[in-house]
């Protein structure tokens, strides 16, 4: 399996720090508002990137945090007069209720920055220590020269950046605010403003930067070197980059060894913003569509590409998507009326041709995560089994192609089996005749009805009552 590496810009093949394991961390969203479809991105792809992982037998810890101090937090919070914490709280229940739309599995923990105040607070000290550090009036920077490798993950010089920071510098200072020892250098601990949440610090009443979060987070949760760190492009400088340098300095061992950044979501060819009026939030997209479609379209293109989002190309998707799930629905009908039970000689070679598929499934997909490739497979599985299926192939046959196709689209995280649902009244009426067929002593009959509607996810329970229902 390859994986791009951002660290060397190569297509490296993946080898775990430990075998069948992957400790794997992705930069979490800040949770001051609903998730835009650019926050999606990520998520759906190294959502997919774990489930292939997984796929392959791979025990994958998967670590995503929220962002839940920040200013754009503080700045809504006061602007709706209640505390910050209120904010987060309600934001990181509205993105997970946006992630489960996306098909998007839960991270084995999903840590919250509040709640790792003490482990920043060691990871500074040991900083300090290390002379990696050191603290003024209650601010506490990084030493960003110290460190040998700064510049390695971007790719930037580190005198370059300086120039580059040269002018800001200079405003700084001139304002009194900046007392860094040399301008490439970065908060790791800020004392509190007026009105904003702290914590006690040996530094002083305050908050922890964002880098020194992520950095803590995978070392707690993942360990000191883990295998692979994920976020999109715009995090490579200076989020991660600054990761690096802290974990690195703190640790003593690499961090990550391998590092990938999915590229820009752009609408209509620009790049997405609020002023620009082209801003969507998922849940605006989930008043339109099923966030699968989301998920379909996010997947229709490699994750180091530009995306470019437009309601011409999520109908696109849209049919597309139904052709998948049209077929599945089409096998399950077919499967329900069967007239034989077992899988014929000839029909057993249709299913081993599928192997092929396969293969060429698995080959995109590990050709770091070629989704857009994968997805063609998918395709061309459909296209046989729509036309090597109708009223005369058997019921193993059928249900043998059928989870051929599910369990592809499983890995991309589509579910493209839709039992067709049941309204509560058409359960209600199915129960009623169950019920009179009993009386009748027709039980064939009574027994039909408890398993049809057990196939479509409807259990019955026989009480004192009477029957009761729940779906499974
Ligand atoms: P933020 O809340 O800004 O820290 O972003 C959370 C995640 O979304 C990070 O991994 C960002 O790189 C990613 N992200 C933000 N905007 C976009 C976008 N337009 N396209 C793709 N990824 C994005
Ligand atoms: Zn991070």
């Amino acid at each position: 399996m390859k994986i791009f590496n951002t660290l060397t810009r190569t297509k490296e093949d993946f080898v775990p720090l430990e075998e069948g394991k992957v400790k794997m961390y992705v930069c979490g969203p800040t949770v001051y508002n609903l998730i835009h479809i650019g926050n999606a991105r990520p998520m759906i792809v190294f959502d997919t990137v774990r489930r292939y992982l997984e796929y392959k037998g791979y025990d994958v810890n998967y670590v995503s945090n929220f962002t839940d101090v920040d200013d754009k937090i503080i700045k809504k919070a006061i602007e709706e007069g209640v505390t910050a914490q209120e904010i987060s709280e309600r934001y990181i229940a509205e993105c997970k209720k946006d992630m489960e739309g996306m098909n998007i599995k839960p991270a084995t923990t999903h840590p919250l920055a509040t709640r790792e105040i003490d482990g920043m607070i060691d990871m500074i000290s040991t900083l300090i220590d290390k002379g990696y550090a050191y603290e003024k009036n209650g601010t506490v920077y990084y030493r960003t020269r110290k460190f040998e490798g700064y510049g390695k993950l971007s790719k930037k010089n580190i005198d370059d950046l300086e120039a580059g920071h040269r002018d800001d510098d200079h405003k700084l200072k001139v304002s009194g605010e900046d007392e860094k020892e040399d301008p490439l250098d970065f908060v790791l601990w800020k004392p509190k403003k007026e009105g904003e949440p702290y914590w006690e610090s040996p530094w002083s009443e305050g908050r922890p930067g964002w880098h020194i979060e992520c950095s803590v987070m995978s070392k707690k949760y993942l360990a000191d070197e883990i295998d692979i760190h994920a976020g999109g492009e715009d995090l490579i400088f200076p989020h991660h980059e600054n990761e690096i340098a802290q974990s690195e300095a703190a640790n003593g061992v690499q961090f990550s060894k391998y590092w990938m950044h999915n590229a820009f979501l752009n609408i209509d060819n620009k790049k997405m913003s609020k002023s620009l009026g082209n801003f969507f939030t998922v849940r605006d997209i989930s008043k339109e569509y099923d966030l699968q479609i989301l998920r379909f379209f996010m997947l229709s293109a490699h994750y180091r590409n530009p995306i470019n989002f437009s309601h011409d190309l999520m109908e696109a998707a849209k049919n597309s998507l139904d052709r998948i799930i049209t077929s599945v629905s089409n096998l399950s009908h077919l499967s329900e009326n069967a007239k034989t039970t077992d899988m014929t000689e000839e029909e057993a070679e249709i299913i081993e041709s599928t192997k092929d598929i396969y293969n060429k499934f698995e080959s995109s997909m590990e050709d770091d995560f070629n989704t857009a490739d994968a997805i063609s497979s998918v395709f061309e599985l459909v296209k046989l089994a729509n036309s090597n299926s109708g009223d005369n192939s058997s019921k193993e046959y059928l249900e043998a192609l059928k989870s051929r196709i599910i369990t592809l689209c499983d890995i991309l995280g589509l579910n493209v089996d839709k039992k067709e649902e049941l309204l509560d009244e058409d359960i209600d009426a199915l129960i009623q005749e169950r019920q009179q067929a009993r009386k009748e002593k027709n039980f064939a009959r009574a027994d039909e009805i408890r398993d049809e509607l057990l196939s479509k996810g409807i259990v019955l329970e026989d009480t004192r009552e009477g029957v009761r229902w729940k779906r499974a």
